[in-house]
């Protein structure tokens, strides 16, 4: 039994409350793998889950982070060993399952992917859930024949972590990056990770009433969802993709048949929690070969468990830009 630190959210009757707990590892559930975290991150999910939001986690008191990456300690399956470093993202952990933000989880051995040559346990999570979706979001529109010469890819919230990180790699792929934005202050940092033009937030929100508007992407990667989802549809080229995982903005979006049967478009859904581990080793290789990214300093801040809550109430109000850190080491 060895005991560690945890960040810890009850429920109260005003909402929630966070601390920073001592816990053991014989709290921990069930599982193959006993890993030793050396970090997590932030994504908006955890912070639902640490906000008490409905839709993530139904029981507390509990630790979320639905992201680590470390070190096995012990293990009782022949494919891992002690000392092998690991990543685990989705699932359920920090859903229900205690997570990343404890330095130990334990979890099921079919949850972890061994740490592909080219990435260490720190690249890894300041890629986390956000830059690994954003990677799937990249391989989704690949697969439907997305290429460079085909012309500008939009990205909406493009601030945020996988829109920075999408960003980031269709940049690095050689696309023409628009990054759309509500923070008009963050152009030279969105110009930084290879975004070739921003645009605002506000322009792509405004309401449509017309089925298509002017054929103006080739293909889109929209984090948000409502009405600027609607506007990227609108404005696909013919054959053009939209990848879709987020819904910051709204769940809801609005459509009509007519830019999927007179344009030939695709709308593209990404799931990055249930994708089958073949899949997610797959992607994990390629973001430490192809499609690692070449700014992922740029956009890091790192925080410990004891400056968490500060920065969960930021991203609930969509004031976090990049990627946040969290570092589980003493
Ligand atoms: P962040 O909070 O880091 O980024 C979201 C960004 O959206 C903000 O930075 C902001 O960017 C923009 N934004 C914020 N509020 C609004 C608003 N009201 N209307 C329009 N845009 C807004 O979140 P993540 O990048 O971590 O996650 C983005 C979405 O993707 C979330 O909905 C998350 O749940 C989802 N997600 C889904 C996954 C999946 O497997 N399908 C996995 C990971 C995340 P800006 O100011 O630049 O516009």
């Amino acid at each position: 039994m060895t005991n560690f630190k945890a960040f810890w959210v009850e429920k109260t009757d005003d909402g929630v409350a966070h601390s920073v707990i001592e816990r053991s590892t014989d709290d921990l559930p069930e599982g193959e793998l006993l890993v030793k975290v050396a970090y997590s991150s932030l994504n908006y999910k955890d912070a639902m889950s640490a906000k008490g939001l409905p839709g993530v986690t139904r029981n507390y008191p509990h630790t979320p982070g639905i992201d680590a990456a470390g070190v096995i300690v012990e293990s009782t399956d022949s494919g891992f060993t002690e000392g092998d470093e690991v990543i685990v993202i989705g699932y359920d952990l920090g859903m229900n399952t205690a997570g990343g933000y404890g330095q130990y989880i334990r979890v099921p051995a079919n949850w972890a992917v061994k740490m592909p040559a080219g990435l260490d346990a720190r690249e890894a999570m300041i890629i986390g859930t956000a830059g690994f979706t954003a990677a799937l979001c990249v391989d989704k529109i690949e697969q439907m024949g997305a290429q460079p010469s085909d012309g500008p890819v939009v990205v909406t919230g493009a601030t945020g972590g996988v829109g920075s990180v999408a960003v980031a790699l269709l940049a690095k792929l050689g696309y023409d990056v628009v990054a759309s934005s509500g923070k008009a202050e963050k152009d030279d940092y969105l110009k930084s990770l290879g975004a070739g033009s921003v645009i605002s937030r506000a322009d792509l929100s405004e309401e449509n009433k017309r089925p298509m508007a002017a054929e103006t992407w080739a293909h889109g990667i929209d984090t948000v969802g409502g009405e600027i989802l609607s506007n990227v549809i609108k404005g696909l080229k013919y054959s053009g993709s939209v990848a879709i995982c987020g819904l910051v903005a709204s769940p809801a979006f609005s459509t009509t048949v007519l830019p999927f049967i007179l344009r030939n478009v695709n709308v593209l859904g990404v799931d990055s929690v249930e994708l089958p581990l073949a899949k997610k080793q797959e992607i994990w290789h390629r973001l430490a070969t192809d499609l690692k990214p070449d700014a992922l300093d740029k956009m890091t801040t790192e925080v410990t468990l004891d400056g968490l809550s500060e920065v969960i109430d930021s991203i609930i109000q969509g004031g976090v830009s990049g990627r946040t850190l969290v570092k589980l080491d003493d």
